[in-house]
């Protein structure tokens, strides 16, 4: 069994900084979120770290599912010069999703994962070239271990924004309840009565994540992608008034791509104009919507 290691000199990380930081490592966003690392571009390479966690009988923590690190990112976390974690595994199935390669079960073999005590070593070594860390995925909140690995960071000195689909309330509930969040990013995939179809899966606690995150008093935003073909005018109109009242709301263009759906999935760009007629029309339900 293998796992990826880190690696990456002082200068190595200025030269990543450097190279994304005008776009994300893998390119554009995989639905609302930062799309996934690719090795060949980030500073990790293969390692048998895995096994050696499991050989440490003092190691206090257990395995978190981490599918990629991005050292660094200007993008991601509002205000803030921020690493990205990418958690592999998901608990939906958007069929525009391009991220599936830390989605699909079959695709994350123990060999693709990142050590999390090497993880843990590197952001505690850059924690001082960084503000933020941007826990994102693949869903972060099905990660058994989510909060232990929290602690780690604020401990580390971490401001944490987290990227959810917000399935989990209950767990999202408690990581509030923890102070170990600071900052909320929540996707709404599509009209909540209608969510198996833009999500894979019944809309759940999807609209009590809404109203913890409204009630949170921390900084947040909710986020959309839309996608021709797949969403309406209407749905907008639906997505907007299920957040009525919050204080930001982004929509994004679907960026074509290899989606989780394959080649069976015919979801197109909007035109600018279709894009500003949505945000216009979802603008009347919140206090602010912009496309970005
Ligand atoms: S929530 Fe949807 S878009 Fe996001 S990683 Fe999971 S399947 Fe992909």
């Amino acid at each position: 069994m293998t796992t990826k290691r880190i690696s990456g000199s002082p200068a190595r990380f200025i030269r990543a900084w450097s190279a994304i930081s005008g776009r994300s490592i893998n390119g554009t966003p995989a639905s609302s979120r930062s799309s996934a690392i690719e090795p060949t571009s980030s500073p990790i390479a293969p390692a048998k770290a895995k096994q050696r966690l499991h050989e440490d009988k003092n190691a206090p923590l257990k395995d978190m599912r981490i599918g990629g690190l991005q050292p660094v990112t200007l993008l991601d976390y509002p205000q803030k010069l921020a690493a990205i974690i990418f958690t592999a595994g998901c608990n939906m199935r958007c069929p525009f999703c391009y991220n599936y390669k830390l989605v699909l079960p079959e695709l994350l073999s123990d060999d693709n994962l990142y050590d999390e005590r090497e993880v843990i070593a590197f952001l505690k070594k850059r924690k001082k070239y960084l503000d933020g860390l941007v826990i994102s995925g693949g869903e972060p909140l099905a990660q058994e271990d989510l909060p232990d690995f929290l602690k780690q960071m604020k401990q580390i000195g971490y401001a944490i924004k987290l990227d959810t689909n917000g399935l989990a309330a209950d767990i999202l509930q408690h990581l509030i309840g923890e102070q170990l969040i600071d900052y909320i990013a929540m996707d709404i995939k599509g009209p909540l009565a209608d969510y198996q179809k833009f999500s894979g899966v019944p809309a759940g606690q999807v609209a009590d994540s809404i109203k913890l995150v409204m009630k949170s008093g921390l900084p947040y935003e909710f986020r959309s992608t839309l996608v021709k073909n797949l969403h309406t005018s209407e749905d907008v109109g639906k997505m907007a008034q299920a957040i009525k009242g919050a204080k930001l709301y982004y929509l994004q263009n679907y960026s074509q791509n290899v989606p989780l759906a394959g080649d069976k999935f015919c979801g197109r760009q909007f035109a600018a104009e279709e894009l500003e007629t949505m945000r216009a029309l979802a603008a009347g339900s919140v206090k602010k919507c912009l496309i970005r």
